[in-house]
Formats: C-alpha cells, structure tokens, sequence
C-alpha cells in the first residue's frame, strides 16, 4: 500500500523500501521537514518518479525489493536525463552494495537499521542542498571529459567510504601524464582531449571489476581510491597501453604512484602522499612507478623539519662553509690555485647534514637565496681574513643556484659584496651549472654575461650532466670548465671514458679554456689526467672539503713551497755569481 502525506510547499521526498517498519521509521525521521511519497518496490517508484520529475527533490532506495530491486531502479534512472539528475540515497544493511551502488551513481548511503536519526536528517538534507546547489551552478558530479568524479565530489565520496566503511582498505593512487602540457601544445588540445578521455575511459573499465572510485583532478591528474591491486605495475602498464594503441607514434608516457592502505589516513592525506610520489617520478621513463613508503615518509618528515629549522640557522650561524682546495697540476709540484666554497649545516639535532640533503629543497622552495648569500658573505671574508693574515690572496669559487640567476637583484648584490668588502671581482668565482645554461638559455646568458663583464670568473660546473654540446661551448660567456665527476670514476678502467675525457680536454684547449677535473681521488686518475693536459683537479685525491682553520695548513704549506723555491732560486743566482 503506497502512504502519501504531501503538504503544499516542501520539498519531497520519495522513500522505496518493501519493509513496513522501515518506511514508518523514516516517516518519523523526515515528517516534520518533509513531504514523503513511498513505494514498497522498484516499479511503483519509477512511476512515481516518472510523475514527479520536476518536484522530487530526493529518493531514498532499498536496494533488495521484491518486483524490482534497487540497483535496477538505479541503474534506469541513470540512463535516463531528467531522472538522472534526482539525487539518491540508498539504504541497505550489506555493506558490499553500498560501492556498487555509488558506482552506479548514488549520492549516498544509509545503514540499516537506522539509528542516529539527526544524522540520517541531516544528511538527507545535505544531499538536497549538494544536489540543488549543483544543479544551479552547474558544477556536475561528473567531470564532462572523461566522466569520471571531479574533485570536490570525489574526495567527498573517499571520505565517506572512509568514514563509514573502515573494512575497505582502500589505496590511493594517482597518475599523471608526462610533458601534457608539451603533448597539448605539439599536437594540440584536441588530441590531448582525446588522450585524456581514453584514459578516463579505461579507467572505468577498471574501476567496474574492482572496487573503487576515479576522478580527474586539475587537467592531466588523476586520482584512483581502489581495492588494493597485486601488480600495480601491471596496472599502470595497461593504462599505457591504451595511451599507446591512441597515439601510435607519439611518445606520451604516464607515472603512477601509490599511498598503500594505513590505519587511520584519511583520503586527503593519503593522496598527498601518492601525488607527492608520483611528482617523484616525473621525467623518470625508466621508473615510472612509484610506492610512497616509510623511506619516503621519512624524507618528508625530514624536508619538513629542514624547512622549519633555516630560519633559526641562519640566525644562530648553523651553516658553516667548508672549502675545497683546486690545485694546478701543470707545475710540479701541483700548486694551491683556489678553492670551491661548500656548505654544511651542523644542525643541532640532525648532526652534519649536507648540501645534497637540504640545497635542492631549498632551491624547490624559493629559499635557497637565503643560504647563499650567506656563503657568499662568509667566503668574502675569509678572502680578507687569510689575505690579511698570510698576504695569500686565495680566489675562492662559490655556486650559484639556477634560481639566483633568475633573481633581478642579484647583480646588484654580488657587486655590492665585492665593493664592500674591498675585493678584486677576480677573486671571486661563481660557478654556474651547465644545467642552469640549457634550461633558460637566453636569460641565464645575459646575466651571465653581464657578470662577466663586470669581471667575475665564471666557472661552469658539473660540464656533461647537462645537454649543451662541445660546439655551444664556444657561444657560452664561460672563462673555466668544471668536468663532472661521473667521466674521472672510471678513467683507469675504461677506454672509452678516457677517450672521452680526452676528447673534451683537446676541444677546450682549441676554445682556451682552462678544464678544472672533478671528483679525482686516485693517483691513477691525476696520472691520466696530467697527461692528457688537464690543468686544474680538485677532489679527495688532494683534499676533501675542509674547515677553515684546517684549510689553513694548505696555505701555509703554499708559502712554505713558494719560500722553498725562492731560496733554491738565490742559491741559483749566488751559483751564477760565484761562477762568473
Ligand atoms: P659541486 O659544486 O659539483 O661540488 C662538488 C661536490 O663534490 C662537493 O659535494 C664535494 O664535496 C664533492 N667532491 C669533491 N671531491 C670529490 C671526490 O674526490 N669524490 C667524491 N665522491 N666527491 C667529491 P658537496 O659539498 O656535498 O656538494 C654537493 C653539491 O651541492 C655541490 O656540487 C653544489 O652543486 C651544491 N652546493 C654546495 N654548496 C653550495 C652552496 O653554498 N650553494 C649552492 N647553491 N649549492 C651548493
Ligand atoms: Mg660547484
Ligand atoms: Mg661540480
């Protein structure tokens, strides 16, 4: 028997359950805010909802019925336009069903038996407000490209699985295509459109065998909360492949990474960590895959600290500079020619914590300006300081970050640090990484060069990462090549680095520029390298990175040589002298 109780000017609701106590107990729930309708089983209520298109503002649906079950109802109405956009909460005491039933669009879930009932009340009437506000701003459930949840949606349905389901052990997985921005602006949008749509497609298919939910979140990412999957590899190779069959000769690669499952992670805090995984991955063909664990944890948790603790050591002088000294190998014995100022950080609770731990953070984060001027500063002074104390003047080499090179102070700042501490600008080198040269060429070259011309040496540091050929090395405003350690690790042993290496040193001899060989430790290696008329060395070979007052005995031992010879010199002259 179908109960109507309608009062004029309230939303209405359509209740389907074949239970009497079921429908009596939402009539008590609901009466006093709403106009109910019930059917006890899925034909009665597409009738009703046929007849009530335009006025029903939510159903609540059982799912097992007699006649016609739920899902069938559900599974109409989304088929059809108008019904489609009436909201449904499903009711049901198998846990099971409620995914399937969100899978197949249903707003939300209540479990029976119904207790709480302001929640129930409260939710309903969420439902119709999500429902109507969306309808008015128009901001669909669905992303329209790809038919997957948009964001909001989506995250709000991953945390009511979470909430409410604490059996689905969900992970959180994100992919992201590779360059889309190139692959749109190479082949144009439309074609990006179509890359995305299909992906979108395939991960539906996924997603109707496995428990879960998708969406796209902000152009090219998407977001997967999904029963956990044995061979996530597997996973990713099939999405790929589907990129591939779509864009046969265009190279169009995908990243994945994963947040697994963990007690008590929300969604939200769980796909942080897979997108924070998979942004690791980026620009990695051969690893394309990702799985956020403890390690990774760890690491933010370590970044993180190092973040909030720069401000704190630079005011307490927590950063120490160390220096490293470079040695012309062309005079016998080799001579102290400069020295690489290296910073370290003794931090008070992580111990000595080195550049490759924090400088490539901080340079992410904007900040890395901060702990180089202060190297700059510190190197500067210790010119002054040693000059004063030994009458050794020792150019010293400091790095310059990529993002130094973009700052428009920057000039005015190394200017005002030599004048103010009364330097010759040729004591102060600035190494600039090949990588920074390739990457905003044109820029990077005429700041570069300005500062050339103001009569900085320019070192270019860590030459062979990076892209630049030899033959661009004749258009770059550098004044000394620093030759990456990864061609002197296996000079001795292979014939091809050693050529390498070889051809290198020969062309820059052609282009008069002086080559500094890094990362030499050997005997062998400096051998190999005196002879293939290499100028300069710096590496533990000589000396690691030292403090200053350790750094010292260097250059005492420097004036002791240069005495050494100036006496074996007036011993010559007196020679000469008693000869004559
Ligand atoms: P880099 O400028 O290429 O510096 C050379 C690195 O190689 C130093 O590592 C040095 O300790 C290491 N090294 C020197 N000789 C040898 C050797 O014989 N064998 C081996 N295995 N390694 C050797 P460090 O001090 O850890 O610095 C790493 C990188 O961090 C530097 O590479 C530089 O790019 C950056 N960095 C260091 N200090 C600063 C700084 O004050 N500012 C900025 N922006 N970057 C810095
Ligand atoms: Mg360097
Ligand atoms: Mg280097």
């Amino acid at each position: 028997m179908i109960k109507s109780r309608q009062i004029k000017g309230r939303q209405l609701v359509l209740v389907v359950d074949d239970q009497e106590i079921n429908r009596d107990t939402l009539e008590i729930i609901l009466e006093n805010d709403y106009e109910i309708l019930y059917a006890e089983n899925g034909a009665q209520a597409l009738d009703i909802i046929r007849s009530h298109l335009k006025d029903l503002s939510i159903v609540m649906l059982d799912l097992i019925m007699p006649v016609m079950d739920g899902f069938t109802v559900l599974k109409y109405m989304q088929s059809h336009e108008e019904m489609k956009k009436i909201p449904v909460i499903v009711l049901t005491a198998d846990k099971s069903a409620e995914l399937k039933a969100l899978q197949m669009g249903a707003a939300d879930f209540i479990t029976k038996p119904f207790d709480m009932h302001e929640v129930i009340l409260a939710r309903v009437s969420r439902i119709i407000e999500l429902s109507e506000g969306r309808q008015l701003i128009s901001a669909a459930e669905y992303d329209s490209l790809t038919q997957l949840y948009n964001h909001n949606f989506f995250h709000e349905y991953a945390n009511r699985l979470f909430l409410y389901h604490p059996e689905l052990h969900f992970d959180a997985v994100s992919i992201n295509v590779e360059q889309f921005h190139s692959v749109n602006a190479l082949h144009g949008r439309e074609f990006g459109d179509m890359i995305l749509r299909s992906l979108g497609r395939e991960i539906r298919q996924f997603l109707s065998l496995t428990p879960g939910i998708a969406s796209r979140y902000e152009g090219d990412h998407f977001d997967i909360y999904c029963d956990r999957q044995e061979n996530y590899k597997a996973l990713l190779n099939r999405f790929q492949k589907k990129v591939n069959e779509l864009s046969p000769g265009v190279n169009i690669y995908l990243r994945m990474g994963i947040r697994p499952w963990a007690d008590g992670v929300e969604p939200v805090v769980m796909f942080d960590c897979s997108r924070a995984a998979c942004n690791m991955v980026r620009g990695d063909f051969q690893n394309p895959l990702m799985i956020y664990d403890e390690i990774l944890h760890k690491r933010e948790l370590f970044d993180q600290k190092l973040l909030n603790d720069i401000t704190a050591a630079v005011q307490e002088r927590q950063f120490q500079v160390f220096y490293q000294p470079k040695y012309n190998i062309k005079e016998d014995p080799p001579r102290l020619s400069s020295a690489e100022a290296l910073i370290r950080w003794k931090h008070p609770e992580l111990g000595m914590t080195f550049p490759g731990d924090f400088v490539p953070l901080f340079e992410g984060k904007g900040l890395i300006g901060i702990v180089d001027s202060y190297v700059w500063d510190v190197a500067a002074k210790q010119i002054v300081d040693w000059q004063n104390r030994y009458h050794f003047i020792l150019p010293i080499s400091v790095n310059l970050s990529r993002t130094n090179l973009l700052d428009p102070t920057l000039i005015d700042r190394l200017k005002k640090l030599v004048t103010d501490h009364g330097l010759d600008f040729k004591n102060i080198k600035l190494e600039v990484t090949e990588s920074a040269y390739t990457e905003n060429a044109s820029l990077v070259i005429d700041v570069v060069e300005q500062l050339r011309d103001l009569g900085f040496e320019i070192e270019m540091d860590d030459f062979g990462t990076g892209y630049s050929s030899l033959n661009m090395l004749s258009r770059l405003p550098i004044d000394v090549l620093k030759l990456d350690m990864v061609f002197i690790r296996n000079i001795e042993t292979s014939e091809t680095d050693r050529r390498l290496v070889k051809l290198i040193l020969d062309m820059a001899k052609y282009l008069d520029v002086p080559v500094v060989a890094e990362g030499v430790e050997t005997e062998g290696q400096l051998d190999l390298l005196r002879r293939a008329n290499c100028d300069l060395v710096q590496g533990y070979y000589f000396s690691r990175p030292l403090p200053p007052e350790e750094f010292e005995k260097l250059i005492i031992r420097e004036i002791e040589i240069d005495r050494t010879k100036e006496k074996e010199k007036e011993k010559e002259k007196e020679k000469e002298k008693d000869t004559e």
